[in-house]
């Protein structure tokens, strides 16, 4: 078996049987997930237990996670950030030890009591952590789908040798998964599957022309019809990347390659993908757009447990829309088709490139239309090689950021 998301035969999870609960590893804790994350954990307290949270610098919305699930640890990325969480945890008493720095990501990642780490970090940020979740062998819930897009080969390897299990939050691939046989890691083609249908909603602005793209300001791409999200991903599903880096994640999660791959515009966000069977058979998981769903559906996988989101009422849905994904208005999702063909270190430098474009569009540096010139231009100027290390990874990664830095420079000399 060459290609192993999770490792049969398929563990009993989430303290069904009534045995100790089993323990959780918030990684982005304060963020849109996180935040979902815990909404779920806290509707089946006897069943899991928090063992650790984290978060970059949002120190309030981290100690008031902390009052209520009172992990061992917290983890704040920033150092001054962790100060202040320590000198209030050591203040009011509670009996939570403090860990800064990728490091300290990285040990909450992977200690011994804590069997299922949510990976919510968002960008290039969360590779490292999410890698130790790997090594440590543990459950991983991945969120994180850059971490999966820069370092595919890298992060499938040390899930199947270190026994790990890795399971898609991401809705379009929690989707797949649901959609697919139970024996997929033996490759499409021996379970009689011919294809992937990915679904996108088309973001805010799927019928804009392309005058009214360059106007596009940040609150206006925040604003999903569909689905409520941090900011960097909510900017990604307007320019549609979201999309391409979702294309470039589901070839490494089910093992293809992205000819195998349709984008389906599907403007309701109902079916959350399909899959399509050599008998003409077509599986679809369909649900009410809440990512507490996939987030239930993973940790509690193989079985099945509440979540809290609402029913899906079809007769409110009324009716389902399909449309062709375009390329030409948005270009992004054909830069991540390029960059998948091209492998090695391109969907790194299509990843970073894209990081720094969208900060600074977000900081009003941009234009919403500067997006993929931002991330084209990177990947014109460097030259993809074989992601053979971590290492090779992780300069790509910066030199990606730098090239494209300096071209919005450029931009504005
Ligand atoms: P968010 O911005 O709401 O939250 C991000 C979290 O990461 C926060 O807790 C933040 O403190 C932490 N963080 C940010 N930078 C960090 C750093 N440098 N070091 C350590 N921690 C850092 O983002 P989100 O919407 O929750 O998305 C998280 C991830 O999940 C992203 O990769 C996104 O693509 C993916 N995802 C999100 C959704 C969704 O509905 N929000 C759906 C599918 C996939
Ligand atoms: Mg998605």
């Amino acid at each position: 078996m060459e290609f192993q998301l999770t490792a049969p035969p398929y563990p009993s999870s989430g303290n069904f049987s009534g045995g100790a609960p089993v323990g959780v590893t918030v990684l982005g804790a304060t963020g849109s997930i996180g935040v979902s994350t815990l909404d779920v954990i806290g509707r089946h307290p006897d069943r899991y237990r928090v063992v650790a949270l984290t978060a970059n610098r949002q120190v309030d919305r981290l100690l008031a996670q902390c009052r209520r699930f009172k992990p061992e640890f917290v983890v704040l990325a920033d150092s001054d950030a962790a100060e202040q969480a320590q000198a209030h945890i050591t203040s009011e008493g509670l009996a939570t030890t403090v860990l800064t720095g990728i490091e300290g990501l990285e040990t909450v990642a992977s200690l011994e009591q804590t069997d299922q780490v949510m990976a919510a970090i968002v960008g290039a940020a969360g590779l490292r952590p999410s890698l130790a979740a790997a090594r440590a062998g543990k459950r991983i819930l991945l969120a994180n789908k850059e971490a999966l897009v820069m370092s595919g080969q890298l992060f499938i390897d040390e899930v199947r040798d270190n026994h790990a299990e890795l399971l898609p939050i991401d809705s379009e691939h929690n989707a797949i998964f649901q959609s697919m046989p139970v024996d997929f890691d033996r490759g499409l083609d021996a379970v009689g599957v011919e294809k992937i249908l990915l679904t996108a909603s088309g973001g805010p602005f799927r019928t804009a022309d392309a005058a009214q793209l360059e106007k596009v300001t940040p609150e206006q791409a925040c604003a999903h019809p569909n689905w409520s999200m941090g900011r960097k991903i909510s900017v990604d599903s307007a320019t549609m990347m979201n999309k391409g880096l979702e294309l470039i994640e589901a070839c490494w999660l089910f093992g293809t390659t992205p000819d195998r791959i349709q984008v389906v515009i599907h403007p309701q966000s109902v079916i959350h993908s399909m899959v399509s069977y050599v008998d003409g058979s077509v599986l679809a998981q369909l649900g009410h757009p809440d990512m507490r769903t996939p987030i239930a559906h993973a940790m509690a996988w193989p079985q099945r447990m509440t979540s809290g989101v609402k029913r899906l009422d079809l007769f409110d849905v009324a009716r389902l829309d399909f449309e062709v994904p375009d390329l030409v208005r948005f270009p992004c999702l054909r830069l991540a088709y390029e960059a998948a063909a091209e492998g090695g270190t391109a969907p790194a430098i299509l990843n970073a490139a894209n990081e720094i474009a969208v900060e600074e569009f977000l900081a009003g540096r941009t234009t919403f239309t500067d997006i993929p010139v931002v991330v084209e231009t990177t990947l014109n100027k460097l030259t993809a090689v074989p992601a053979e290390s971590l290492d090779i990874v992780l300069d790509a990664d910066r030199a990606a950021r730098e090239t494209a830095q300096d071209f919005v420079k450029g931009m504005h000399a």
